[in-house]
């Protein structure tokens, strides 16, 4: 059965036919602001396997250095995924509706994490990204 996810308003829906990978939380800065919350929640998904189902029309991006983006309803806000180079690269937990069939498997930039932000739970957490990760969580969380 394939993953669905939509935005706050309801007017903007899609599906992932496919399993949702990599899911993290970042705590950076960054993150911060385009989450409006203490981190983001992200799961990443092949692009092949993410369709918009309603409101494609409703999106509005944001594109940061290095192709890295994401992709807003620009009617009540909600963040629904991350983008790399015009294609989708991944999606906010916070907006998979039900059971994404996945847990956070990291807390990364920890080190960067809000004053006021308690982090509970045996997930591991990284001061920075994990060694082998790359240099993208920054980016798109
Ligand atoms: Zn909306
Ligand atoms: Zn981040």
């Amino acid at each position: 059965m394939a993953i669905t996810g939509g935005c706050f308003c309801g007017q903007i829906g899609y599906q992932v036919q496919g399993k949702l990978k990599d899911a993290r939380s970042c705590h950076c800065s960054k993150c911060r602001k385009v989450f409006s919350a203490q981190a983001s929640a992200y799961a990443v998904v092949d692009a092949s396997e993410f369709q918009w189902l309603k409101g494609e029309s409703l999106l509005t991006s944001y594109t940061s250095q290095e192709g890295f983006g994401l992709q807003f309803c620009k009617v009540c806000g909600s963040t629904l995924c991350g983008t790399y180079q015009g294609e989708v690269h991944g999606v906010t937990l916070g907006c998979v509706d039900g059971d994404p069939g996945i847990e956070l498997g990291m807390h990364i930039y920890v080190g960067s994490k809000a004053s006021w932000e308690t982090i509970g739970g045996d997930v591991p957490q990284y001061q920075e990204g994990p060694q082998d990760q790359g240099g993208t969580q920054d980016q798109e969380g």
